[in-house]
Protein backbone atom coordinates (compact mmCIF):
# COMPACT_ATOMS: atom_id res chain seq x y z
CA UNK A 1 0.00 0.00 0.00
CA UNK A 2 1.90 3.11 -1.11
CA UNK A 3 2.13 5.78 1.33
CA UNK A 4 2.50 9.76 0.84
CA UNK A 5 3.54 11.80 3.11
CA UNK A 6 2.42 15.38 1.78
CA UNK A 7 4.31 18.67 2.48
CA UNK A 8 2.78 21.11 0.48
CA UNK A 9 -1.18 21.28 -0.52
CA UNK A 10 -0.76 21.22 -4.75
CA UNK A 11 1.16 17.94 -3.96
CA UNK A 12 -1.51 16.55 -2.18
CA UNK A 13 -4.80 17.87 -4.58
CA UNK A 14 -2.21 16.20 -7.60
CA UNK A 15 -2.06 12.95 -5.88
CA UNK A 16 -5.79 12.95 -4.98
CA UNK A 17 -6.44 13.70 -8.80
CA UNK A 18 -4.21 11.23 -10.21
CA UNK A 19 -5.54 8.59 -7.55
CA UNK A 20 -9.20 9.05 -6.86
CA UNK A 21 -8.95 5.80 -4.58
CA UNK A 22 -6.43 7.23 -2.35
CA UNK A 23 -7.82 7.11 1.47
CA UNK A 24 -6.74 10.63 3.42
CA UNK A 25 -4.91 10.50 6.83
CA UNK A 26 -5.03 12.91 9.14
CA UNK A 27 -4.39 12.06 13.03
CA UNK A 28 -5.45 8.52 12.44
CA UNK A 29 -7.35 8.52 15.47
CA UNK A 30 -10.59 6.85 13.22
CA UNK A 31 -8.93 5.43 10.22
CA UNK A 32 -6.38 3.35 12.48
CA UNK A 33 -8.99 2.14 14.09
CA UNK A 34 -11.32 0.99 10.62
CA UNK A 35 -7.58 -0.24 9.29
CA UNK A 36 -7.14 -2.38 12.61
CA UNK A 37 -10.51 -4.06 12.25
CA UNK A 38 -10.24 -4.97 9.16
CA UNK A 39 -13.36 -2.56 8.04
CA UNK A 40 -10.69 -0.75 5.49
CA UNK A 41 -8.58 -1.66 3.17
CA UNK A 42 -7.26 1.50 1.58
CA UNK A 43 -5.30 1.34 -1.80
CA UNK A 44 -3.35 4.35 -1.62
CA UNK A 45 -2.80 6.37 1.71
CA UNK A 46 -1.84 10.90 1.68
CA UNK A 47 -0.87 11.84 4.90
CA UNK A 48 -2.06 15.75 5.67
CA UNK A 49 -1.17 16.55 8.64
CA UNK A 50 1.87 17.84 7.57
CA UNK A 51 0.89 20.28 5.17
CA UNK A 52 1.50 23.63 6.54
CA UNK A 53 -1.61 25.25 5.26
CA UNK A 54 -4.17 23.02 6.47
CA UNK A 55 -1.99 23.80 10.08
CA UNK A 56 -2.97 27.33 9.78
CA UNK A 57 -5.57 29.09 11.57
CA UNK A 58 -6.66 32.84 12.20
CA UNK A 59 -8.94 34.87 14.47
CA UNK A 60 -10.89 38.12 14.49
CA UNK A 61 -14.32 38.80 13.00
CA UNK A 62 -14.19 35.47 10.73
CA UNK A 63 -12.51 33.03 11.82
CA UNK A 64 -10.59 30.04 10.05
CA UNK A 65 -9.71 26.89 11.35
CA UNK A 66 -7.14 25.00 9.57
CA UNK A 67 -8.47 21.01 9.00
CA UNK A 68 -5.33 19.57 10.35
CA UNK A 69 -5.38 21.74 13.55
CA UNK A 70 -5.58 19.02 16.35
CA UNK A 71 -7.54 19.14 19.35
CA UNK A 72 -4.51 19.86 21.58
CA UNK A 73 -3.37 22.62 19.31
CA UNK A 74 -6.70 24.49 19.45
CA UNK A 75 -7.33 23.98 23.41
CA UNK A 76 -3.43 25.76 23.54
CA UNK A 77 -3.76 28.20 20.84
CA UNK A 78 -7.49 28.89 21.41
CA UNK A 79 -10.15 27.81 18.44
CA UNK A 80 -12.22 31.59 17.77
CA UNK A 81 -15.03 29.61 19.28
CA UNK A 82 -15.81 29.00 23.31
CA UNK A 83 -18.07 25.77 22.36
CA UNK A 84 -15.71 24.65 20.09
CA UNK A 85 -12.77 24.42 22.53
CA UNK A 86 -15.10 22.93 25.13
CA UNK A 87 -15.80 20.43 22.81
CA UNK A 88 -12.47 19.55 21.91
CA UNK A 89 -11.83 19.18 25.67
CA UNK A 90 -14.55 16.71 25.61
CA UNK A 91 -13.06 14.81 22.76
CA UNK A 92 -11.06 11.04 24.28
CA UNK A 93 -8.18 11.25 25.98
CA UNK A 94 -5.21 13.38 26.01
CA UNK A 95 -3.40 11.06 23.63
CA UNK A 96 -6.68 10.95 20.97
CA UNK A 97 -6.51 15.17 21.29
CA UNK A 98 -2.89 14.97 20.72
CA UNK A 99 -3.43 13.53 17.83
CA UNK A 100 -7.32 13.85 15.91
CA UNK A 101 -7.93 16.93 14.05
CA UNK A 102 -11.20 19.09 13.15
CA UNK A 103 -10.69 17.98 9.39
CA UNK A 104 -10.71 14.39 10.72
CA UNK A 105 -13.99 14.80 12.45
CA UNK A 106 -15.58 16.60 9.70
CA UNK A 107 -14.28 13.22 7.54
CA UNK A 108 -15.79 10.91 9.19
CA UNK A 109 -18.50 12.95 9.93
CA UNK A 110 -20.58 10.58 12.36
CA UNK A 111 -23.84 12.08 13.90
CA UNK A 112 -21.50 11.97 17.46
CA UNK A 113 -18.72 14.07 16.16
CA UNK A 114 -18.16 16.27 18.68
CA UNK A 115 -17.00 19.01 16.48
CA UNK A 116 -19.84 19.30 14.04
CA UNK A 117 -22.89 20.30 16.36
CA UNK A 118 -20.94 23.55 17.02
CA UNK A 119 -19.70 23.95 13.54
CA UNK A 120 -23.70 23.94 12.42
CA UNK A 121 -24.75 26.12 15.20
CA UNK A 122 -22.28 29.04 14.09
CA UNK A 123 -23.36 28.12 10.44
CA UNK A 124 -19.80 27.34 9.56
CA UNK A 125 -18.81 26.58 6.18
CA UNK A 126 -16.38 23.73 4.95
CA UNK A 127 -14.04 24.89 2.46
CA UNK A 128 -12.88 22.00 0.22
CA UNK A 129 -9.86 22.22 -2.55
CA UNK A 130 -9.03 19.61 -5.30
CA UNK A 131 -7.16 20.77 -8.03
CA UNK A 132 -9.48 22.12 -9.93
CA UNK A 133 -10.53 24.52 -7.63
CA UNK A 134 -12.11 25.55 -4.22
CA UNK A 135 -16.18 25.06 -2.44
CA UNK A 136 -17.53 26.70 0.23
CA UNK A 137 -20.14 24.35 1.49
CA UNK A 138 -22.36 24.98 4.70
CA UNK A 139 -22.46 23.20 7.28
CA UNK A 140 -25.82 22.72 6.77
CA UNK A 141 -25.16 20.87 3.19
CA UNK A 142 -22.41 19.28 3.95
CA UNK A 143 -23.58 15.95 5.94
CA UNK A 144 -25.83 13.91 3.73
CA UNK A 145 -25.91 11.56 6.14
CA UNK A 146 -24.26 9.19 9.28
CA UNK A 147 -20.95 9.29 7.75
CA UNK A 148 -21.76 10.56 4.51
CA UNK A 149 -20.78 14.32 3.04
CA UNK A 150 -20.55 15.57 0.05
CA UNK A 151 -17.11 16.09 -0.32
CA UNK A 152 -15.78 14.61 -3.65
CA UNK A 153 -12.92 11.65 -3.51
CA UNK A 154 -10.38 14.14 -4.99
CA UNK A 155 -11.42 16.99 -2.74
CA UNK A 156 -9.60 17.58 0.85
CA UNK A 157 -11.04 19.30 4.00
CA UNK A 158 -8.66 22.34 4.44
CA UNK A 159 -10.18 24.53 6.79
CA UNK A 160 -13.37 25.28 8.66
CA UNK A 161 -14.90 29.04 8.56
CA UNK A 162 -17.44 31.22 10.82
CA UNK A 163 -18.28 34.65 11.56
CA UNK A 164 -17.27 35.52 15.44
CA UNK A 165 -20.12 34.94 17.18
CA UNK A 166 -18.74 36.33 21.06
CA UNK A 167 -18.51 35.04 24.32
CA UNK A 168 -22.06 33.46 24.52
CA UNK A 169 -22.21 29.74 22.97
CA UNK A 170 -21.43 26.58 25.00
CA UNK A 171 -21.59 22.80 24.06
CA UNK A 172 -22.57 20.12 26.28
CA UNK A 173 -22.29 16.54 25.81
CA UNK A 174 -23.93 13.58 27.89
CA UNK A 175 -22.33 9.86 27.44
CA UNK A 176 -22.69 6.70 29.61
CA UNK A 177 -19.69 8.40 31.78
CA UNK A 178 -18.08 11.16 32.17
CA UNK A 179 -14.79 11.18 30.08
CA UNK A 180 -13.23 9.22 27.16
CA UNK A 181 -16.84 8.85 25.79
CA UNK A 182 -19.06 9.12 22.58
CA UNK A 183 -22.05 10.98 23.12
CA UNK A 184 -25.66 9.48 23.72
CA UNK A 185 -26.24 13.25 22.82
CA UNK A 186 -25.02 16.59 22.81
CA UNK A 187 -26.10 20.08 21.93
CA UNK A 188 -24.40 23.17 20.64
CA UNK A 189 -25.78 26.65 21.44
CA UNK A 190 -24.83 30.32 20.60
CA UNK A 191 -26.28 33.62 20.91
CA UNK A 192 -24.47 35.90 18.69
CA UNK A 193 -25.76 38.83 20.17
CA UNK A 194 -23.83 41.26 17.52
CA UNK A 195 -25.70 39.76 15.15
CA UNK A 196 -29.06 38.87 16.76
CA UNK A 197 -28.75 35.49 15.75
CA UNK A 198 -29.53 31.99 17.16
CA UNK A 199 -27.91 28.67 16.86
CA UNK A 200 -29.30 25.29 18.58
CA UNK A 201 -27.89 22.00 16.27
CA UNK A 202 -28.31 18.70 18.36
CA UNK A 203 -25.66 15.83 18.02
CA UNK A 204 -26.13 11.32 18.19
CA UNK A 205 -29.73 12.35 17.87
CA UNK A 206 -30.46 11.52 14.21
CA UNK A 207 -28.63 10.12 10.82
CA UNK A 208 -27.18 13.93 10.80
CA UNK A 209 -26.47 16.89 13.08
CA UNK A 210 -29.91 18.70 13.16
CA UNK A 211 -30.83 21.85 13.86
CA UNK A 212 -34.08 23.08 16.24
CA UNK A 213 -35.26 25.98 14.18
CA UNK A 214 -38.16 26.33 16.78
CA UNK A 215 -36.52 25.98 19.50
CA UNK A 216 -34.22 28.98 17.86
CA UNK A 217 -36.87 30.81 17.21
CA UNK A 218 -38.17 30.25 20.92
CA UNK A 219 -34.65 31.52 22.14
CA UNK A 220 -34.83 34.26 19.58
CA UNK A 221 -38.11 35.90 20.52
CA UNK A 222 -37.11 35.59 24.35
CA UNK A 223 -33.81 37.48 23.91
CA UNK A 224 -35.70 40.25 21.93
CA UNK A 225 -38.46 40.37 24.96
CA UNK A 226 -35.00 40.50 27.41
CA UNK A 227 -33.04 42.87 25.08
CA UNK A 228 -30.03 41.44 22.85
CA UNK A 229 -27.38 43.15 25.37
CA UNK A 230 -29.42 42.37 29.00
CA UNK A 231 -28.71 38.59 31.39
CA UNK A 232 -31.69 36.26 29.88
CA UNK A 233 -33.45 35.01 32.79
CA UNK A 234 -35.25 32.06 32.53
CA UNK A 235 -38.42 31.14 33.97
CA UNK A 236 -39.48 27.50 34.96
CA UNK A 237 -41.86 27.56 32.51
CA UNK A 238 -40.29 28.79 29.16
CA UNK A 239 -37.39 26.26 30.66
CA UNK A 240 -39.15 23.88 30.15
CA UNK A 241 -40.84 24.79 26.90
CA UNK A 242 -37.56 25.06 25.44
CA UNK A 243 -36.53 21.68 26.52
CA UNK A 244 -39.69 20.38 24.58
CA UNK A 245 -38.94 22.31 21.88
CA UNK A 246 -35.06 20.98 21.24
CA UNK A 247 -36.43 17.43 21.82
CA UNK A 248 -39.17 17.79 19.23
CA UNK A 249 -36.44 18.40 16.85
CA UNK A 250 -34.46 15.24 17.58
CA UNK A 251 -35.32 12.09 15.46
CA UNK A 252 -33.14 9.54 17.53
CA UNK A 253 -32.75 5.40 17.63
CA UNK A 254 -32.48 3.27 20.45
CA UNK A 255 -28.90 1.98 20.31
CA UNK A 256 -25.77 0.13 22.71
CA UNK A 257 -25.35 3.93 24.34
CA UNK A 258 -29.11 4.87 25.16
CA UNK A 259 -32.38 4.81 24.19
CA UNK A 260 -34.62 7.12 21.88
CA UNK A 261 -36.95 8.06 24.93
CA UNK A 262 -33.20 8.62 26.63
CA UNK A 263 -31.74 10.99 24.01
CA UNK A 264 -35.11 13.14 23.93
CA UNK A 265 -35.19 13.08 27.76
CA UNK A 266 -31.52 14.25 27.93
CA UNK A 267 -32.04 16.95 24.82
CA UNK A 268 -34.57 18.66 26.75
CA UNK A 269 -32.53 18.97 29.86
CA UNK A 270 -29.29 19.91 28.36
CA UNK A 271 -30.92 22.69 26.33
CA UNK A 272 -32.45 24.42 29.35
CA UNK A 273 -28.77 23.89 31.15
CA UNK A 274 -27.01 25.43 27.96
CA UNK A 275 -29.46 28.15 28.09
CA UNK A 276 -29.20 29.19 31.68
CA UNK A 277 -25.46 29.31 31.26
CA UNK A 278 -25.30 31.80 28.14
CA UNK A 279 -28.39 33.77 29.82
CA UNK A 280 -25.67 35.34 31.67
CA UNK A 281 -22.85 35.33 29.18
C1 LIG B 1 -10.26 6.13 21.87
C2 LIG B 1 -10.97 7.11 20.95
C3 LIG B 1 -11.79 8.06 21.52
C4 LIG B 1 -12.46 8.98 20.70
N1 LIG B 1 -13.27 9.90 21.30
C5 LIG B 1 -13.94 10.78 20.51
C6 LIG B 1 -14.79 11.75 21.11
O1 LIG B 1 -14.94 11.84 22.33
N2 LIG B 1 -15.45 12.61 20.27
C7 LIG B 1 -15.31 12.56 18.91
O2 LIG B 1 -15.92 13.38 18.21
N3 LIG B 1 -14.50 11.64 18.33
C8 LIG B 1 -13.82 10.77 19.09
N4 LIG B 1 -13.02 9.83 18.49
C9 LIG B 1 -12.92 9.80 17.04
C10 LIG B 1 -11.75 10.61 16.44
O3 LIG B 1 -10.73 10.85 17.39
C11 LIG B 1 -12.22 11.95 15.88
O4 LIG B 1 -13.24 11.78 14.93
C12 LIG B 1 -11.06 12.76 15.25
O5 LIG B 1 -11.47 14.08 15.03
C13 LIG B 1 -10.57 12.16 13.94
O6 LIG B 1 -9.51 12.98 13.47
P1 LIG B 1 -8.19 12.34 12.83
O7 LIG B 1 -7.33 13.48 12.42
O8 LIG B 1 -7.59 11.35 13.71
O9 LIG B 1 -8.84 11.64 11.54
P2 LIG B 1 -8.32 10.40 10.69
O10 LIG B 1 -8.53 9.14 11.44
O11 LIG B 1 -6.95 10.65 10.14
O12 LIG B 1 -9.36 10.49 9.47
C14 LIG B 1 -10.75 10.32 9.71
C15 LIG B 1 -11.50 10.38 8.38
O13 LIG B 1 -11.44 11.68 7.83
C16 LIG B 1 -10.77 11.68 6.57
N5 LIG B 1 -9.95 12.90 6.59
C17 LIG B 1 -9.10 13.31 7.56
N6 LIG B 1 -8.61 14.54 7.28
C18 LIG B 1 -9.14 14.89 6.07
C19 LIG B 1 -9.00 16.04 5.25
N7 LIG B 1 -8.24 17.09 5.58
N8 LIG B 1 -9.70 16.06 4.09
C20 LIG B 1 -10.49 15.02 3.73
N9 LIG B 1 -10.67 13.92 4.49
C21 LIG B 1 -10.00 13.85 5.65
C22 LIG B 1 -9.98 10.38 6.52
O14 LIG B 1 -9.82 9.92 5.21
C23 LIG B 1 -10.90 9.46 7.31
O15 LIG B 1 -11.95 9.01 6.51
C24 LIG B 1 -12.32 8.91 19.29
C25 LIG B 1 -11.46 7.94 18.73
C26 LIG B 1 -10.80 7.05 19.54
C27 LIG B 1 -9.89 6.02 18.92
Amino acid sequence: MPVLIARRLDEALDELAAHPDTTVLAGGTDLMVELNFGRARPARVLAVDRIDELRQSAGGSRVRLGAAVTYARLLRDGAGSRALEEAARTVGSPQIRGAGTVGGNLGTCSPAGDTLPVLAALDAVVVLRSARGERRVPFAEFMTGPKRSVRRSDELIVAAEWDDAGPAQTFVKVGTRNAMVIAVASLAMVIDRARRRVGIALGSCGPTILRAPDAERFVRVLCDEAGWDRPLRLSEAERTELGRLVSAAARPIDDVRGTSAYRRHVLGVIAGRALARLGAA
